[in-house]
């Protein structure tokens, strides 16, 4: 905490890992020895950049742009970047540390980064998010490529972002290297699912959960948070796996709608016309839309935060167990508090973390540069094939490794040793650098 003061969110997720690697630590005496722990909470290389950008009525705003390059021991960094007001280092440092461990799960050669920008797109015009994304990538150029850093999507940056900034990229360098990014379109080096991975690896991790227990998606009643990339496909995979999500929300509210989302009607409102969610309920009169509340006061039996850290404390924990939630599943990255988590555990809640239930956004990533290294491009049923089989394997991975150290069920302690064992296995072999 004294060196890296007031990065609050950072405290956080090393506290969660390392509480949970004891065990790892006292069988293997060789990591402290090496003073793993202490490597790894250091990122490798942080860097910090001014962002000119001029709006539309001629106005200069300058942001500040991120990369945290945290590790590289298993391949070149990787990790998405995330455009919104309350991104600062200690986000950043959050949720690269995160995606160390997490890209480690997926098996894959992946090290973990994370960037972004105090920007906030919202409101604002295309022609501002291009005059913004091309002078963010302005500096960021200089960083990044494909045996180095490899950035994508995050809150706030989606396909359209994503893709001014290659084509900023490939402008400055002269190069088309389409491994420097990934989320990329289809019409220029993207891969079939990168959209749909987050949310569909989520919902086939949480099926995985299910089964372990003999149970299914089929009739079961979702909530789903957010209304954003993750969650709208996470509400699809769920619709056609049997279930029925009957809420899903934005920051502004919920809307509840019994009968189950309607996943078109959502898609115009969020993919194209930007809207706020309460134009939901307008569209539905069946459905209702409660301002300023969060949807776990919804009954459930199936829980999948997909919105923002943080969004699920012990009350809301509390009013999930009430309402019969027995599964969570993180599509977000770390949206449990630690006290919410206890509360899961102890009431018998089966309970993901993100780094093992939504690394299917990035285990996709990892399988779009495998394209663009063979110019290759597989199909739709192929890529979803893979993206199961992978989330498949992590849950094995987790459920296993938990009971290898005594812990079966637990699925935190089961994600965290076996990233944890992963990179630092590699940090070992490449010796003290
Ligand atoms: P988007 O920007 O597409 O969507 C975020 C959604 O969450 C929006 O609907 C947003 O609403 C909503 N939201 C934000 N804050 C709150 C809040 N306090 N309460 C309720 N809703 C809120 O982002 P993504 O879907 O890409 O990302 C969502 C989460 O998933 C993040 O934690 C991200 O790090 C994680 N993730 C994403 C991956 C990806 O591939 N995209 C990969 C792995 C993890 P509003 O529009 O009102 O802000």
């Amino acid at each position: 905490v004294r060196r890296n003061p007031g990065e609050a969110e950072f405290h956080q997720a090393v506290r969660e890992v390392l509480d949970s690697v004891v065990p790892a630590l006292t069988r293997h005496p060789e990591y402290a020895d090496a003073k793993i722990i202490e490597r790894i909470c250091e990122p490798e290389r942080q860097i910090i950049f001014r962002v000119p950008w001029e709006d539309d009525r001629g106005e200069v705003h300058i942001n500040r742009g991120f990369r945290v390059e945290f590790n590289s021991a298993l391949g070149p960094y990787k990790g998405g970047l995330r455009f919104h007001p309350s991104v600062y280092l200690g986000i950043v440092k959050f949720l690269g540390f995160e995606q160390l461990f997490k890209n480690a799960l997926t098996g894959m050669p992946i090290g973990g980064g994370k960037g972004g920008s105090d920007f906030d797109p919202k409101g604002r015009s295309d022609r501002e998010v291009m005059r913004f994304c091309q002078s963010f990538m302005t500096e960021l150029y200089r960083h990044i490529g494909e045996y180095t850093d490899v950035p994508a999507g995050d809150i706030g940056v989606g396909g359209r972002e994503i893709g001014y900034l290659f084509g900023q990229y490939k402008r400055i360098t002269n190069r088309y290297e389409s491994g420097v990014l990934t989320g990329k379109g289809l019409s220029y080096g993207g891969a079939q699912v990168r959209r749909e991975a987050t949310g569909y690896g989520t919902v086939f991790f949480a099926e995985e959960m299910l089964r372990a227990a003999g149970d299914s998606f089929d009739g079961k009643r979702v909530v789903v948070s957010g209304s954003g990339n993750v969650a709208i496909y996470a509400i699809e995979k769920v619709q056609l796996l049997g279930g029925t999500v009957v809420a899903c929300s934005d920051s502004s509210g919920y809307v509840r709608d019994d009968k189950g989302i309607d996943l078109d009607l959502l898609k115009e409102l969020k993919e194209i016309r930007r809207a706020r969610i309460d134009a939901y309920a307008a569209r539905r009169p069946h459905a209702s839309f409660v301002a300023g509340r969060t949807v776990w006061e919804v009954p459930c039996q199936v829980a999948l935060p997909c919105a923002t850290q943080n969004e699920i404390g012990a009350a809301e924990a509390a009013a999930l167990i009430r309402g019969g939630c027995t599964i969570v599943a993180e599509g977000a990255n770390m949206p449990t508090r630690p006290d919410a988590v206890r509360a899961f555990v102890e009431a018998g809640v089966r309970f993901a973390p993100g780094k093992a239930a939504n690394a299917g956004g990035v285990a996709a990533s990892a399988l779009e540069m495998q394209q663009n290294a063979s110019r290759d491009s597989w199909t739709f049923a192929h890529s979803e094939q893979r993206l199961r089989e992978i989330m498949a394997d992590i849950h094995a991975r987790c459920h296993a490794t938990a009971q290898e150290y005594g812990m079966p069920g637990n699925y935190v302690a089961g994600a965290n040793i076996d990233g944890f064992r992963r990179v630092a296995e590699a940090m070992l072999a490449h010796g003290l650098i």
